[in-house]
Formats: structure tokens, C-alpha cells, sequence
């Protein structure tokens, strides 16, 4: 049974960073609803495993460049939609790399390029109140070890769920798009550091897998593809995953999850042949968990 619980408590929809007793605090501490939330209403929808937050408005995109193009810039009008004329700052999250001041300097150039101020969490006194207190808020890419271990380490994870439980923005890119996901377990990355828990922000019930490759079948390398390897998350674990080719992204909005931009996304479900979508296409039944 699928329940909906209010989020007017904002902390009721932090998640705490370690698994156990995390779904015992959100459901001693929020409302519980037997009806689903109306268009534009903001809940926390608890199903078995953690709180997923329905009503969010996300832009995940695979990657914040394409080839042959700079930073953002195919990227860009879909941005501007999205953050639309109320946002005019963007809290930015540069933890997935390791010069942060660099990273964040490189976000800031090209977000006042389009018209946005950013700041970035990294030179906030208490990080988490910056995301509390964010219009917008878009995390970068890079590491996805690194940057979980460093959202669960300032308290982002819950800073940024209940603002996405208001309403807020969320922009992703690459890691920033695959801690949007339950776990971190469909990253391309190394394990560079170790997160106390592979649990991310769970703001969406499938897996990203972001710069999604196909197959050369010119080459002689003999590693897993990145299909062998998502198949074999598939073979420990439940929930649908989305490969988004470079250019692809999801924008997610009044629960409705749509495929955006200039590539197209494999998609798989355990026990499925993965199948094949292009852009614009409406994903919402296709990457919901249960069917
Ligand atoms: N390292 C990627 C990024 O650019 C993430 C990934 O490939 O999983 O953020």
C-alpha cells in the first residue's frame, strides 16, 4: 500500500543519513493521508523502503555538456523554462568535485551568463541552512562517492528534500542527477571515499545512469558495457533505470516525469528487454517501480 504524508511539517521529510530508524522517524512524525495529493500539492509519499517525494519539480539532466558545445549551453533554454521568472538566485552544490572555490566559480560565470546570481553551499556558514533557505538549487557533477558522502556528512540530504517537499527547483547534473535517484548504486564512478550509506535523496523511485554509452561494436575492450553493468544491478535489485545518453534529460513535474532534450534513454526493468526512447516522450508509466 502506497501512503501520502504531509509535508507541511517540513522536518518531517528529512531523511537521516543513516538507514536504520529513518523510516520510523518519518512515520512518527508525519501525517499520514489515505488519499493521494492533488495537482500541485506537495507531499512525501511513503511506500515500503524511504519516503519518495511526489509533487517535486526536478531537471536531471545525464551531463552538463555536450560535445562540441560549452558548459550548459544545449541545456540552457530548458533551464530557463524551468526555473521560470520566480527564481533569481540558485544555491549551487559543488561537492562531487575536489576544487570547490574553482567549481564554483566556473557555475557562477555561466548561471550569471543567464541572468541567475549563485552561491555556493561550500562558502555558507552552515551549508544546510543555505539549501533551507535556497529559490533554486542545482548540484553539479563529478564524483557521486564524494558527493553523497558529502551531502549526508552537512545535513543536505534533509535540507534539500524538504525544500523539493515545497516546491522548490531541484536541477541535476550527472552525479547531481544520480543522488536525485534512491541510491548511488547506478553511478559510472569510482569509489574514491566511502559514504556511511549508498541512500540519496530519494526524490524519484528509479535509477539514473547518466552519460549512457552503447556498445561499440568496433571495439576490442572487454569490460562490462555500461548495459552489462546495469543488468547486473538489475540482478540485485528491484526499480527501473533510465541510461540517459549525453543530451538527454528527465524533466519531472506534477508527477509527471518526461524526456527532454537532444538524445534519447534505454531503459530497463528487471525480467524486461531494455527499450529504446527519444525525446519528447512521456516516461511516467515506464519509470513507475510497480506496475
Ligand atoms: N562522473 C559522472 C559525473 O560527471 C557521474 C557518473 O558518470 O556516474 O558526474
Amino acid at each position: 500500500m502506497t501512503r501520502f504524508i504531509g509535508s507541511s511539517q517540513s522536518s518531517s521529510v528529512g531523511r537521516a543519513e543513516s538507514p536504520g530508524g529513518e523510516s520510523a522517524r518519518n512515520k512518527s512524525i508525519a501525517t499520514v493521508f489515505s488519499t493521494p495529493p492533488r495537482a500541485g500539492e506537495n507531499r512525501v509519499r511513503e511506500r515500503d523502503g524511504p519516503a519518495v517525494i511526489a509533487g517535486s519539480r526536478l531537471l536531471l539532466l545525464s551531463s552538463s555538456a555536450v560535445y562540441g558545445v560549452g558548459y550548459l549551453d544545449y541545456a540552457e533554454p530548458e533551464i530557463r523554462d524551468f526555473f521560470g521568472p520566480g527564481v533569481r538566485r540558485v544555491t549551487f552544490v559543488p561537492y562531487a568535485m575536489h576544487d570547490l572555490d574553482d567549481y564554483a566559480g566556473q557555475a557562477r560565470a555561466r548561471f550569471d551568463a543567464m541572468g541567475y546570481a549563485l552561491d555556493s553551499v561550500h562558502q555558507a556558514k552552515d551549508p544546510a541552512a543555505a539549501a533551507r533557505g535556497a529559490e533554486a538549487v542545482f548540484v553539479g557533477g563529478g564524483n557521486t562517492f564524494r558527493l553523497l558522502e558529502r551531502l549526508q556528512r552537512t545535513g543536505l540530504i534533509a535540507a534539500i528534500r524538504e525544500r523539493v517537499a515545497q516546491g522548490m527547483p531541484y536541477m541535476g547534473a550527472s552525479a547531481g542527477s544520480n543522488v536525485a535517484c534512491p541510491t548511488l548504486k547506478t553511478t559510472n564512478d569510482m569509489p574514491i571515499v566511502q559514504p556511511p550509506s549508498f541512500e540519496a535523496l530519494n526524490l524519484v523511485d528509479f535509477q539514473i545512469s547518466p552519460h549512457y554509452q552503447d556498445p561499440d561494436p568496433e571495439s576490442a575492450h572487454m569490460g562490462e558495457t555500461q548495459e552489462e553493468r546495469i543488468r547486473q544491478y538489475l540482478e540485485e535489485n528491484e526499480g527501473p533505470v533510465a541510461g540517459l545518453r549525453e543530451g538527454a534529460m528527465l524533466r519531472i513535474e506534477s508527477g509527471a516525469i518526461v524526456l527532454k532534450g537532444t538524445a534519447g534513454a534505454r531503459l530497463f526493468r528487471r525480467g524486461d528487454e531494455p527499450i529504446e526512447v527519444e525525446p519528447v516522450s512521456d516516461l511516467t508509466a515506464r519509470l513507475r517501480r510497480a506496475r
